[in-house]
């Protein structure tokens, strides 16, 4: 059975300073992803700390909060049938060296830690990640 599915994604800030946001959310449109909601802010280092909680004590942990806190970013709510997977999939694996021609990472990404788009990797994570960023009334229909 096929059901819409919500996922948040975010365009991070390596992408924005290289002027990706255009044909990053043209790939989207393109790829089936309907926008619900975005918008483009700063985080601090201590809401990358939060948002990223799942990798607290791993090696890249400090250097990747850093990273997600050092500029703009656009975060996006889609929806699509099966957007956790279908998004996982167009955004290519973490490391560019190993993503794929065609997905967003393989055009985009400097390295495994500029790696230019984030992507909810389960039901439950996008929910906490889409409550993270998004209020109720924002994602109501
Ligand atoms: P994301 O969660 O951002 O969508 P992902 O699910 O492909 O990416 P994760 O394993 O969840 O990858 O890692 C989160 C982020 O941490 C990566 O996207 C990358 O920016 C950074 N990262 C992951 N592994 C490394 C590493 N070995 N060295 C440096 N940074 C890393
Ligand atoms: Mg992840």
């Amino acid at each position: 059975m096929k059901t819409l599915q919500w996922t948040l994604t975010i365009i991070k800030p390596d992408a924005v300073r290289k002027h990706g946001i255009g044909d990053i959310i043209e790939q989207f449109e393109k790829n089936g992803f309907r926008i619900l909601c975005m918008k483009m802010l700063e985080i601090s280092k201590h809401q990358a700390e939060q948002f990223y909680a799942v990798h607290a004590g791993k090696a890249f942990f400090n250097s990747l909060t850093d990273f997600m806190s050092s500029g703009p970013i656009v975060v996006l709510a889609l929806e699509k049938e099966n957007a956790i997977a279908d998004l996982r999939k167009l955004m290519g694996a973490t490391n560019p060296a190993n993503a794929e021609e065609g997905t967003i990472r393989k055009k985009w990404a400097t390295s495994i830690e500029l790696n230019a788009i984030h992507g909810s990797d389960a039901e439950d994570s996008a929910r906490f990640e889409l409550s993270y960023f998004f209020a109720g009334y924002e994602l109501a229909q």
